[in-house]
């Protein structure tokens, strides 16, 4: 058990998807806000800080802002504001062993610390991930109609894999992991294009919603052969958990098999294992727990564990899908780390797996996969 984490302990890691942590001081209602995927506090009362996520904040980042483990969540919140965020950002960030952030630009605006700003904070390398629907949006709210949408995406997204290692899409959020395989014709591009422009109203943010539009992006973004990260299963009250099981995008990821690009599901709870078996099958199919691991606390390593039930360990990413908090950075590596060293711990005792296995399978999920996967990192 020593030995293993020991090593885990001091494993650098490739957070694969992760976005900005929030500059400003938060107050009790701002942090409970920002430590939930919920969008509403309970009218019945009760606190953020007693969840699982909570729960892990008091135990792990308490006592690296001076506090006793387990102190209350007002006397946490209390102590963060008199450090000040700059303090509070440093200490945690700095605590988690991430070398390296790919940060996911498309949620979120000035109020979060960019992917340069916490490279500035943290001394690590960083790297972006851009959002396919967010290039639409924005290219949607200014053009005449869907030809000049069509002809102006091409260029958007080549300026984008110019400087992102990869592209993120949020079809789960949108319409739903089951949507049609099939590559749309640009005449229907252009038609459904024409149909956002028309339905538009002056300085309001388009919300693209349109399945047609997105396949669409999918695809110029497989052609572009920049990794694209999916979400996955868990996430907010917009999403239909049931649509959002990767093995009901299975027909896309056949057809992708051999472009040249990767799939990396992100999140997947609770469809680890589903995820698992795609990336078993499907040569360029990945998977990460990040998200699942913070909101599921100390009873993480569960989900980890079934993670690496089938997947070879060769296709499995370390994330945090860190949001707003460096608390869900801080919570995602040392809630990882202590779910790896448990699993491949009782492996190597067990004699199932060499020591060496073990150290080489750790490497590969905390930074070689990503390293493999994404170019430049
Ligand atoms: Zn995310």
């Amino acid at each position: 058990m020593s030995d293993i984490a020991a090593y885990v302990d001091g494993l650098g890691l490739v957070d694969h998807h992760c976005h900005g942590v929030v500059s400003a001081d938060l107050d009790l209602a701002g942090f409970e806000g920002l430590a939930t995927e919920s969008s509403w506090p309970s009218p019945f009362g009760g606190s953020n800080f007693d969840t699982p996520f909570g729960v892990a904040v008091r135990a792990l980042c308490a006592p690296l802002l001076d506090l006793p483990k387990h102190s209350s969540g007002a006397a946490y919140v209390a102590r963060r504001s008199e450090l000040g965020p700059e303090e509070v950002n440093r200490r945690l960030l700095g605590a988690t062993g991430i070398d390296t952030y790919i940060i996911e630009t498309g949620v979120g605006g000035s109020e979060l610390l960019g992917a340069a700003e916490i490279g500035a904070a943290t001394g690590a390398a960083h790297r972006e991930v851009h959002r396919l629907e967010v290039i639409a949006e924005r290219l949607l709210e200014q053009v005449g109609g869907g030809d000049e949408f069509v002809t102006r995406l091409t260029d958007r997204l080549d300026e984008s894999a110019a400087v992102a290692v990869g592209f993120k899409s949020v079809v789960a959020y949108r319409h739903g992991l089951d949507f049609d395989p099939a590559r749309p014709g640009l005449a229907d591009v252009r038609r459904a294009a024409d149909a956002v422009v028309a339905r538009r109203t002056d300085g309001a943010r388009v919300r693209l919603t349109d399945e047609t539009i997105i396949r669409h992006l999918l695809w110029e973004a497989v052609d572009r052969r920049r990794p694209l990260q999916f979400h996955v299963g868990y996430g907010d009250s917009d999403i239909d958990l049931y649509r959002c099981d990767p093995s009901r995008m299975t027909e896309f990821i056949r057809r992708t098999v051999g472009t040249g690009t990767a799939i990396t599901l992100l999140h997947c709870y609770p469809f680890q294992r589903e995820a698992a078996f795609l990336a078993q099958v499907y040569p360029h199919v990945y998977l990460d727990t990040g998200a699942a691991v913070n909101y599921t606390g100390f009873g993480s390593a569960q989900v980890v564990r079934e993670s690496l039930e089938l997947a070879p360990f060769n296709k499995v990413l370390f994330s945090t899908d860190a949001y707003g908090l460096p608390e869900l950075y801080l919570c995602g590596s040392l809630l990882w780390r202590r779910a790896v060293t448990r699993i491949f711990s009782a492996w190597v005792d067990a004699d199932e797996m060499g020591a060496g296995d073990a150290v080489r399978y750790l490497d590969l999920i905390a930074s070689g996969n990503a390293q493999n996967v994404y170019a430049d990192v």
